[in-house]
């Protein structure tokens, strides 16, 4: 079983629903956060804290790729295609 027949799995038997269109804000750059963290990759290439995953009604990062439940973000960096 590949990992989408997984989670495909895993929505029906939980009744998970999947509602596209959320406005969402998503970083890797938090200060205090009181769980470990992943260091986005183009800010450490860049040493800087400016790159974010998705900013609410702004913008997504060109190297999104969507969410992994329940907290990890999907990053293609330096891959934009
Ligand atoms: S999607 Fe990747 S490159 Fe873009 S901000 Fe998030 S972690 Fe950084």
């Amino acid at each position: 079983m590949n990992a989408r027949d997984y989670w495909e799995n895993q929505m029906d038997e939980e009744n998970i629903r999947e509602l596209s269109g959320a406005n969402m804000d998503i970083d890797l750059v938090s200060e205090n956060a009181p769980w470990a963290q992943c260091a986005c990759p183009w800010n450490e290439v860049e040493n800087t804290k400016e790159h974010r995953c998705a900013v609410k009604d702004t913008s997504i990062c060109k190297y999104f790729r969507g969410i992994k439940y329940l907290d990890s973000v999907l990053c293609s960096y330096p891959q934009e295609e």
